[in-house]
């Protein structure tokens, strides 16, 4: 039944997540494509498994990206952490646009390789690596690479003394959802120390890098941490005559969402402490900017429980073990959307608006569970509908990309939702 007439007052109804760059025409490319695939299972007939959650991927999403990136921060080049969603496709789609990438580990950087990508176009961004990685990037010809400690620089010594380092500086990340400098960053009382091991074992010191955290409400921890790189950069060049040192990395934690105001700071503080003269090669490297909203995530209802008319519990085919572990490794919170539709399944969008917060009625109550038989698999404790669902059913989620398919596990026998439809709406607008 519709609009029951229930106000919705009082109700948590989760924020709407970003959305994309394109637009209602290419949403509604993106919406077709899920109408058509979930329109060609019959779930009363289907092999076991064909109504497995599956990605929409938008190609044309990427390209506004980074058309967007360059923009905003035209004096920056984007490094895409392929840790976020190393799809091969979104990966060549980038590279094929001029994009660089940070890989984390031997087989992110072996897939980068093997698409024909020369080592110069790749930093190998972890502080703490394995000695047999740091000879697999030397024998691979990839220099670029990251310190924040002592024993880092005696492996890097052993193994790859040419290799082209960057030291990574602690942030204030108070404000990030996802803190990294909890883990890695060389405070700045202790640059000096690492700085004068640096030239004593004779490395090749180019430049500085920090990472702000990842979702991160008050970017002006940017400005501090540019400043903090200025500061490593002077020391650097003029206390231990580090004449190479000429590459600023500004790391991650760019959301679409938040672009606008991350990127004005950021430029800010960039024009204050390495201005254009200074000629100083200023790169980023950014994941989830690039893989979230390309990505919607389309699940099937396979099983309910309902404690009366208006409360119910649903159990979808994707879920915290799959590719919602994001809920529990990057804090994200997934808003489940209805695929409607009517007895001839022709299908409408369940909210003409992004954000569900101005729903007026919404009278069903459901929770959302994934399918594995753990109690922590839930996917949304308390959600808002209009109209009931039922077994069989499809909900989607938008801008699901990043931190999604790169950490899904095959617990409980599920396969990870590797089934991906592409579609390029920047081709057909
Ligand atoms: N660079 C490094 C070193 C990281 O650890 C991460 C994320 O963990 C990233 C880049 C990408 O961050 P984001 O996806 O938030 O842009």
């Amino acid at each position: 039944g519709t609009g029951l007439g229930l106000p919705l007052d009082g109700a948590k109804v989760p924020a709407a997540t970003n959305s994309s760059l394109g637009g209602t025409k290419a949403h509604s490319l993106v919406f077709e494509a899920l109408q058509n695939r979930v329109n060609s299972v019959n779930q009363d007939v289907c092999e076991a498994g064909d109504e497995n959650s599956f990605f929409v991927c938008d190609l044309g999403e990427l390209q506004r990206l980074y058309a967007h990136w360059h923009a905003k921060l035209p004096r920056v080049h984007p490094f895409y952490a392929v840790k976020s969603n190393p799809n091969p496709k979104v990966l060549e789609s980038l590279s094929s646009m001029g994009v660089n990438f940070d890989c984390a580990s031997k087989s992110e950087i072996e897939m980068v390789l093997k698409m024909g990508v020369n080592p110069a176009r790749i930093i190998y961004a972890n502080p703490c690596k394995a000695s047999s990685f740091i000879r697999f990037a030397k024998n691979r010809e990839v220099q670029k690479s990251t310190f924040d400690n002592v024993e880092e620089l005696a492996k890097i010594k052993k193994h790859h003394p040419e290799s082209e380092l960057l030291l990574r500086i602690a942030t204030d990340d108070s404000t990030a959802k996802c803190r990294l400098s909890t883990k890695y960053g060389c405070a700045m009382e202790n640059v000096d120390q690492l700085l004068a091991r640096v030239k004593e074992m004779g490395l090749n010191m180019v430049g500085v890098s920090f990472h702000i955290g990842s979702g991160a409400s008050d970017f002006s921890t940017f400005y501090k941490a540019v400043r903090d790189a200025r500061e490593v950069f002077d020391r650097a060049r003029n206390s231990f005559g580090f004449s190479n040192v000429h590459i600023l990395d500004v790391g991650g934690g760019f959301h679409l969402d938040t672009f606008d105001e991350s990127s004005h700071t950021l430029n800010l503080a960039l024009d204050e402490f390495f201005p254009p003269t200074d000629n100083v090669t200023l790169i980023a490297e950014p994941g989830r900017f690039f893989a979230a909203s390309p990505f919607t995530l389309a699940c099937h209802v396979i099983a309910k429980r309902a404690h009366n008319d208006k409360e119910s519990m649903l159990y979808i085919n994707d879920g915290v073990y799959g590719n919602m572990n994001c809920i529990l490794f990057d804090h994200q919170e997934p808003v489940p959307k209805v695929l409607y539709h009517d007895q001839k399944f022709h299908y409408w969008e369940d909210q003409p608006s992004t954000s569900s917060v101005k729903i007026p009625h919404c009278p069903l109550k459901v929770s959302i569970w994934g399918p594995t038989c753990d109690g922590l698999d839930c996917v949304t404790q308390e959600y808002f509908f209009r109209h009931d669902m039922v077994v069989g059913d499809w909900l989607y989620f938008t801008a699901l990309g990043a931190y999604t398919s790169s950490a899904a596990t095959q617990f409980n026998g599920f396969e990870q939702a590797v089934d991906v439809i592409y579609i390029n709406s920047a081709s057909e607008l």
